[in-house]
């Protein structure tokens, strides 16, 4: 950035949750952000009813749970469910299944009040235009934006990141292609009023498709109407209430013409990946990245996670913590967490909104879940829990050599003890900084994270007994990085250096 002036360090186009997320994250990494979002106001409608439990252990790394009201413990089931083959979560160790209820719109409106809080300068009304070439091997990036005035101004930055969801103009802008396949089949969604429903909450298959009710708030319901073999609709064309009601009638023999609807829109099964989340000073992430069948509420969840892993890395080579490079970990961790979300979301509609041709498959998969290493696996996939980034820094792809089992996993919550009481692993981590957890009493530890107080705390505790021998994998002493990822893990000091350098930079 010498010799240019840039107007901030960090452009984030889209206030959604994927982009409010980031904003914080930055702030917290000390990065300067501009966030320009189109919409002059929130539209108050919420396509999400939750997240993930690993999105919902994100929001509680950094102290966000209380947020949404709801204590410490936000709602949250045991039951889940795999292309509609349900079945109880808990086999998973620290198993929860994600927070329920929540609409999206809250969500959002607890994330910009805390990016807000940490300085970030959201820009509402504003629309980003233009891309200037340049952005692959310049020193900066320089966008126009359509202001609320409705003029057009450039704003520069070091990098610019788009949130800015499915149709992305970032993306386009960028050059950057988003291979996958068109939608095949049109679904609904209505928040309707005047009529009492009978919940389903985790869908209902019936003849001719598959339904979904649960309630929103005081009189008013949330549907989701499936119905087998409905082509997929044109963008354009407006969803009208009673269409809706038409096809849940068909599908439920219940007649709700006589209520009336919030808000109607529908959506399709087009699965899409972007191919490369980077290209040169510009990301992707959120829906920009990755588009799917909204199957298990794992969209939001896997955005707001696109941030908590670009967020820090972004922060520490602005500051100069940490060189480029950094930033190419974001495609290599990010882009196969995507890659599964898209299979297991297009798994799921092949079972759960297939016509009579799927009923072999239910049937198989009504079967399957009965065993706990089946459901294990599958719990683990749409909770995001099972994620294992490759933070060998190789290309062979092996994660397996020598590592930690820890190591690219995220930190199992755990209750630590110290000299100052109790704490956890997720309160650690509420500075945004990386942990280093001593959990022996080792000077030599504590000495090899000494130079970088203002990037690595380090904690002298010891898991809770009632945790169990084997709480930490037998680990006495553990680096996590700031997105709640075990960097390091081991029981002497043997590798650690290198660790702190490739994630943290260099001691001070
Ligand atoms: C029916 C349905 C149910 C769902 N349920 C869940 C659920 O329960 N849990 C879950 O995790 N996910 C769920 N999802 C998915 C979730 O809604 C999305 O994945 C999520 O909204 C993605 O967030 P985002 O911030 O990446 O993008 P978006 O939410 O799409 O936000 C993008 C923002 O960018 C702005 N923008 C666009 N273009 C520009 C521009 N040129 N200039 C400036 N601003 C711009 C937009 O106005 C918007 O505010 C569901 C989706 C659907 C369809």
């Amino acid at each position: 950035m010498e010799g240019t002036t840039a107007d901030t360090d960090v452009i984030v186009v889209g206030a959604g949750p994927t982009g409010l997320m980031l904003a914080g994250e930055l702030r917290l990494g000390g990065a300067r952000v501009v966030v320009i979002e189109k919409l002059a106001a929130p539209t108050g409608q919420s396509r999400g009813l939750g997240f993930t439990a690993r999105a919902m252990e994100t929001f509680d790394e950094r102290g966000l749970l209380p947020r949404f009201g709801q204590g410490d413990t936000l709602a949250t089931s045991p039951m889940g469910h795999f292309g509609g083959a349900q079945f109880d979560f808990t086999v998973l160790e620290d198993a929860h299944f994600g927070a329920r209820g929540i609409p999206q719109g809250d969500t959002e409106a607890v994330l910009e009040d805390w990016a807000g809080e940490l300085g970030a300068d959201i820009r509402r009304g504003w629309e980003f235009v233009s891309l200037t070439d340049g952005f692959q091997d310049g020193d900066s990036v320089e966008i126009t934006v359509r202001t609320p005035q409705g003029e057009q101004r450039t704003l520069r930055a070091a990098h610019l990141v788009g949130c800015d969801g499915g149709s992305s103009r970032v993306r386009r802008a960028a050059g950057i292609d988003f291979p996958g396949t068109d939608a095949t089949q049109g679904m609904y969604l209505a928040d309707i009023t005047g009529v009492q429903l009978t919940p389903r909450f985790l869908g209902e298959r019936l003849n001719g498709g598959m339904v979904m009710a649960a309630p929103l708030s005081e009189g008013v319901w949330r549907i989701i109407v499936c119905p087998d073999g409905r082509p997929a609709h044109d963008r354009e064309r407006t969803v009208t209430f009673q269409e809706v009601a038409g096809a849940w009638h068909d599908i439920t023999g219940e007649d709700i013409s006589h209520g009336g609807a919030s808000w109607v829109s529908s959506f399709t099964n087009a699965t899409r990946q972007a191919a490369h989340y980077r290209r040169g000073r510009v990301f992707l992430a959120g829906d920009a990245a990755h588009i799917h069948l909204p199957a298990g509420g794992q969209g939001l969840s896997t955005g707001v996670q696109d941030a908590a892993n670009l967020g820090w890395k972004l922060a520490a080579v602005i500051r100069g913590d940490a060189d480029d490079t950094l930033l190419d970990t974001y495609h290599a961790e990010r882009h196969p967490v995507g890659a599964r979300l898209l299979m297991n979301t297009r798994a799921q509609g092949i079972v759960f909104l297939g016509g009579p041709e799927s009923d072999p498959l239910r049937e198989l998969m009504a079967e399957l879940v009965q065993y706990d290493d089946v459901k294990r696996h599958l719990a683990g996939i749409v909770s995001h829990l099972d994620i294992r980034y490759d933070l060998t820094g190789d290309d062979t792809g092996d994660d397996t050599g020598t590592a930690h089992p820890l190591v690219g996993r995220r930190m199992p919550p755990r209750t630590l003890v110290g000299a100052h009481g109790e704490t956890t692993t997720a309160r650690l981590l509420h500075t945004g900084h990386g942990v280093l957890l001593d959990l022996a009493d080792d000077a030599g530890i504590r000495r090899a994270a000494a130079g970088r107080p203002d990037r690595v705390d380090v904690a002298t505790v010891h898991a809770k007994p009632t945790d169990g021998p084997d709480a930490l994998a037998g680990a006495t002493a553990v680096l996590v990085r700031p997105d709640g990822y075990v960097a390091w893990a081991g029981t002497s000091p043997q590798g650690l250096e290198e660790a702190l350098q490739r994630w943290f930079g260099p001691a001070r």
